[in-house]
């Protein structure tokens, strides 16, 4: 008889987003015409922006005529857009990446969940808990339930920052700014946590889909602004939260030629041809009409369409943080990150905050739980809703008894 793989079923089968979706629509049929708003999910809600609309017209235009048409393209990118995300991303900014570190793809959550295919088994492997649930399902996905997983316990004691292990540690996912939490990491902490990994011959896997909602100078875009990160870091970045390609997907990893690792026989191996070996085996490129999308948010329209977008959801955000703060409820993120992650009032826990916000003010948002034990008596709030959806919403959330 043929055989599945039995860490499937380890896994939580009660997926957080099912769980609420349920709940919402039970609610929904026992209270027709509720005008429910959504602070949950993490998708944006603004259209794409003229510039990257302008450049998918193009771009479906040559896939038309049999001069321009193109059919597969290379699997690690085209370079004109590995071009401009080494400039614009990287070299502008002080940082020395090349077009050829840079791996375009569909999307952070298939790369950050596909990086474990070049790594060993038997790594330590470190989470922070709470933790975008990804990392943790595909581990288990790969490995099951192992003690070699170790979970980094983030609170309002560490100010839900992860504290640098004392045990070995081998791969640590490190996302910021951070989902669910909101909160950043300053330079001088990241460089603390690139030091123990050159120390320890770790590798950081860097979630940095957010990096565009960074607003203070002392925190970090990427991890390479920290010296010598390029010896110990893979870093991914989307266009989901920038540029609005949620529904369009496309994202890249940097895998720099400086990260090498020795085998258990002394080889020196670059991880930069262990991932274009991976991904030009498994994986076909992204979509040539969506990469001249992608490209066109380098433009000088493109920036521009693109501050105003994150703009618009951090004027969100800071409504929201001003509104719970004035409430007098204590509150994480916000700041540089469109999360907020509020302590639930009078100690509730997670769930039933959830059900009371969902009940009595009609707003949906996300049980700090869902994301891990320590998220137990936290929520989030997203910043992705409409001016006027969220304004109304922090109005409610203001008069509410509760
Ligand atoms: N990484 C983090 C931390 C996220 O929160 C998300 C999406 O919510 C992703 C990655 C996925 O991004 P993408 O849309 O590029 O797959």
């Amino acid at each position: 008889m043929f055989q599945i793989n039995e860490n499937y079923l380890q896994l939580n089968q009660s997926y957080l987003f099912s769980t609420i979706a349920t709940k919402v629509e039970k609610f929904s049929s026992s209270h027709f015409g509720a005008d429910l708003i959504r602070l949950g999910i993490g998708d944006v809600t603004l259209p794409l922006s003229p510039a990257v609309i302008n450049a998918l017209h193009r771009a479906v235009d040559e896939m038309a005529a049999k001069e321009t048409f193109r059919g597969y393209g290379p699997e690690q990118g085209y370079g004109f857009l590995r071009e401009k995300i080494a400039e614009i991303d990287f070299r502008q900014r002080g940082i020395d990446i090349s077009a050829d570190e840079i791996f375009v793809s569909d999307g952070s959550k298939s790369d950050t969940g596909n990086i474990g295919d070049i790594l060993g088994d038997d790594n330590v492997v470190a989470i922070t808990n709470p933790v975008y649930p990804v990392y943790l399902d595909t581990y288990i996905m790969r490995i099951g339930k192992s003690d070699k997983l170790l979970l980094l316990s983030c609170n309002a004691e560490n100010g839900f920052l992860p504290e640098i292990p004392s045990e070995r540690v081998d791969v640590i996912y490190l996302c910021y700014p951070n989902n669910p939490t909101g909160t950043v990491m300053t330079k001088t902490e990241l460089k603390k946590w690139v030091d123990w990994a050159l120390e320890n011959d770790a590798l950081i896997l860097y979630d940095a889909a957010y990096e565009a909602y960074v607003q203070d100078e002392d925190m970090a875009k990427s991890i390479y602004e920290i010296e010598n990160a390029q010896q110990c870091a893979i870093e991914f970045r989307s266009y989901s939260k920038n540029a609005g390609f949620t529904g369009l997907r496309c994202s890249y990893t940097v895998v720099p030629e400086a990260l090498k690792v020795r085998t258990q026989n002394g080889e020196q191996v670059s991880l930069h041809g262990l991932w274009n070996r991976r991904q030009s085996t498994k994986f076909n490129g992204t979509a040539y009409v969506v990469q001249r999308a992608a490209e066109a948010v380098y433009s000088s329209q493109g920036q521009l369409e693109m501050r105003e977008m994150v703009g618009y959801y951090m004027h969100n955000a800071k409504l929201i943080r001003d509104g719970l703060i004035e409430k007098g409820w204590t509150l994480f993120g916000g700041e540089n990150a469109p999360y907020i992650w509020l302590k639930c009032p009078g100690d509730m826990d997670s769930w039933t905050f959830f059900d009371r916000l969902l009940a009595e003010c009609h707003i949906v948002g996300t049980p700090g739980v869902g994301f891990g034990s320590a998220g137990e008596g936290y929520f989030r709030l997203t910043a992705f809703n409409s001016r006027e959806k969220t304004a109304e919403a922090v109005e409610r959330i203001k008069k509410w008894e509760c």
